[in-house]
């Protein structure tokens, strides 16, 4: 514990973020680290609970040494409180920028949690400036060749627990670049690109191997003691419309590929939401990073249409602390539209019935339809939207059906790649991170990395798994 008083004496403070009309105006990171006393100001609220539900079920997935990390951070031990997050967290420079805190929600002090996210990225970016985070390679190799297909999180976190236990990794990865949807999804304003690239030059230093533009196989990864699957849960959920062919129409996370793509080579994207009406289908995060990302590219317009009603602003009834809350949020797109706008860019409890199309099969409009609370269609209630790009947030249903079929697997009924719960799906082959358990969260992945990481480990040196 490192202050006497904690948080009775000290509100909590978050990172600012930087004012949403000036930010709009580049791609750059979104948040303003506080200075250095503030910061231990802030850890110092931590009170070292008996029992710290931020590292319990609840809580932070990778059961990160919260209480103690902030305690030293509070003394003034940053360089030991780095080394305690570092023993659970391999990535904290990406969960720091990323992750929705599930430890700060399931803290004691519920809404009003201590700051670890915040804490968690002044401790590695603090590190990475004084030189304290240099290539580990494992001291010696057992001669085990792993071969990790996908460089997601969960794929980085599986091949980076591996080597550290001395196999030899290399990591295959169809895309040009790796990080799976660190890399192309999340867009650069969230996570800079740079802070990829800056993790996997140290992965390399340490031994791990990077193949890219590189489509794994039985045939390619033949050779290798172990395989681990980690291709993602990327097959989006459609609609159920006419002129699905539509130009003009895309999946979100294929418009925000093409938009870090751009930004990466300093060239146009292939689609760009520039003078066009965009309507995005689907109010989740991936629906905010396509908001984000119109607005940038100079937009006519901006709406995100939801098909749920709009939540609580406080905790319903049956979901008590220290469950996640399920209350409305605002995040930062939809924050930055209403500053331009005047007005949040969501529509609850609404649909698309149909689009409109010009004789070059170009979108120009689509019909909108209230829903009931059986999410049933309200006659009377259609609605026109003029329209120019649509992009389709609505979810994802599964991995994706090449890898599955070229490994000879099945996925199971929700498009999952697992057996038994576990990461073994027999012979050499493993899988972990959203292609085991379905999309979800950077953290989650990387957990399920180091999960399978330690089942590997267990086979390769031909222990009961
Ligand atoms: C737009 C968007 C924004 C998100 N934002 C957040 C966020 O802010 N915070 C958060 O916690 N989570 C967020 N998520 C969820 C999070 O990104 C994922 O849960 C996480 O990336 C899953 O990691 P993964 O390693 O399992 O898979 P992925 O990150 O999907 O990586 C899979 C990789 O495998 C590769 N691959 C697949 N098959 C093969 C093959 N046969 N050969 C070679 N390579 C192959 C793919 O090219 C890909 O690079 C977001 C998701 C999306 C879509
Ligand atoms: S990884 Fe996420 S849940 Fe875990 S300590 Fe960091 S912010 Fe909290």
């Amino acid at each position: 514990m490192g202050s006497a008083t904690g948080y009775p004496a000290c509100p909590r403070l978050n990172n600012a973020d930087r004012d949403a009309r000036e930010r709009l105006r580049d791609w750059e990171g979104l948040h303003i680290p506080q200075p250095e006393p503030r910061r231990r100001e802030q850890a110092g609220r931590c009170m070292n609970c008996g029992v710290p539900f931020c590292q319990s079920g609840f809580g932070c997935p990778l059961h990160n040494l919260i209480p103690e990390w902030n305690g030293l951070i509070a003394a003034g031990q940053d360089r030991e409180a780095l080394e305690r997050l570092l023993m659970t967290a391999p990535f904290p420079e990406f969960t720091g920028r990323v992750c929705p805190a599930l430890c700060e929600k399931a803290c004691n002090l519920a809404d009003e949690g201590v700051t670890d996210r915040d804490n968690e990225l002044y401790l590695i970016e603090t590190g990475f400036e004084k030189g304290w985070v240099v290539p580990r390679p494992p001291l010696c190799r057992t001669g085990k060749q792993v071969a990790v297909v996908g460089s997601g999180p969960s794929g980085l976190a599986a091949a980076d627990l591996l080597n550290r236990m001395g196999h030899s990794v290399t990591v295959m990865e169809r895309a040009d670049r790796p990080g799976g949807l660190l890399m192309y999804g999340i867009p650069n304003m969230k996570l800079e690109k740079s802070v990829v690239a800056r993790r996997i030059a140290l992965m390399e230093a340490e031994g791990i191997r990077f193949q890219l533009d590189t489509e794994a196989g039985p045939d390619n990864t033949a050779g290798f003691d172990a395989v681990v699957l980690c291709g993602g849960a990327r097959k989006p959920r459609g609609l159920d419309i006419a002129h699905r062919d539509a130009e003009g129409l895309y999946f979100a996370v294929d418009y925000l590929t093409a938009a870090t793509r751009g930004i990466l080579s300093g060239t146009a994207p292939d689609v760009s939401a520039e003078g066009r009406h965009v309507v995005v289908v689907g109010g989740g995060d991936t629906g905010n990073d396509g908001v984000a990302t119109a607005l940038r590219q100079g937009c006519a317009s901006v709406i995100q249409l939801e098909m749920m009603p709009e939540p609580p602003y406080r905790r319903p009834e049956g979901n008590p602390w220290p469950q996640w809350p399920r209350v409305k949020r605002t995040d930062y797109g939809q924050m930055e539209a209403a500053a331009v706008t005047g007005r949040d860019p969501r529509v609850y409890g609404t649909t698309v019935k149909g689009v409109t199309v010009d004789g070059m099969n170009r979108i120009t409009a689509l019909e909108t339809v209230s829903l009931d609370e059986r999410h049933m269609p309200v006659p009377g209630s259609e609605k026109i939207l003029p329209c120019g790009l649509m992009l389709i947030a609505a979810g994802f249903i599964g991995c994706d059906e090449g890898t599955e079929r070229s490994f000879g697997l099945a996925a199971d009924g929700r498009g999952r790649l697992m057996k038994d719960g576990s990461h073994h799906l027999g012979g050499r082959l493993f899988s972990a991170g959203d292609m085991r358990t379905g999309q979800s969260l950077v953290v989650r992945a990387i957990a399920d990395g180091r999960a399978a990481a330690g089942e590997v480990d267990d086979f390769l040196r031909g222990e009961k798994i």
